[in-house]
C-alpha cells in the first residue's frame, strides 16, 4: 500500500514534486522578505507596517555556510527518530538574498559543499510512520557545468 506523503509541517512549502517553493511573506510596508512567515508586525525597526504578502521563495541559491548537525534541532524542526547526524547548509535565496537553514539531501556531506555552491530546494522523506511520509525540504547541490576538475 501506498502511503500519503504530507509536510512534516504544514505551510511552511508547496507540495510541488518537481519544482517545491518555501512559503514566505513579504512586507508591503518596506519590501523586507521572511521565512519562517512572519504575518503580524514587520521586523524591521524602520518600518511600521503590518501588512504581508504571501510569497513562493525562490526555489535556488547559493551556500552561504554548513556544518554538520550531530544533536536533535530545535524546535519546529522535526527530525528522525532514532537520530542521525545530517548536513545542515545555510542558503542565500537567488532573488530574496536571505538565508534559509535546510538539510542537505541525504548522501550529501560536508566535504561535498563550498561556500557559492548553486543549490536548489527538493522534498524527501523525513520519516514515515504507519499511513503517511512526512516531507521536508531539503537544499540539493545543482550540477556544475562542465564538471568537477
Ligand atoms: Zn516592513
Amino acid at each position: 500500500m501506498n502511503k500519503t506523503q504530507v509536510p512534516a509541517l504544514e505551510g511552511w512549502f508547496t507540495m510541488d514534486a518537481e519544482k517545491p517553493h518555501l512559503l514566505g511573506t513579504q512586507c508591503k510596508g518596506c519590501g523586507t522578505y521572511y521565512f519562517p512567515r512572519q504575518t503580524v508586525f514587520c521586523k524591521n525597526p524602520a518600518c511600521e507596517s503590518e501588512a504581508f504578502d504571501e510569497v513562493q521563495l525562490s526555489r535556488t541559491g547559493k551556500v552561504w555556510s554548513f556544518t554538520n548537525a550531530c544533536y536533535q534541532p530545535p524546535e519546529p524542526f522535526v527530525a528522525p527518530d532514532p537520530f542521525v547526524p545530517y548536513t545542515i547548509v545555510a542558503v542565500e535565496l537567488e532573488k530574496e538574498k536571505m538565508i534559509v537553514l535546510g538539510q542537505a539531501v541525504e548522501g550529501v556531506e560536508v566535504s561535498d559543499l563550498k561556500a557559492g555552491m548553486d543549490m536548489e530546494l527538493v522534498l524527501e522523506t523525513l520519516f514515515e510512520d504507519d499511513e503517511n511520509e512526512k516531507l521536508t525540504w531539503k537544499w540539493k547541490p545543482l550540477p556544475t557545468d562542465g564538471g568537477a576538475a
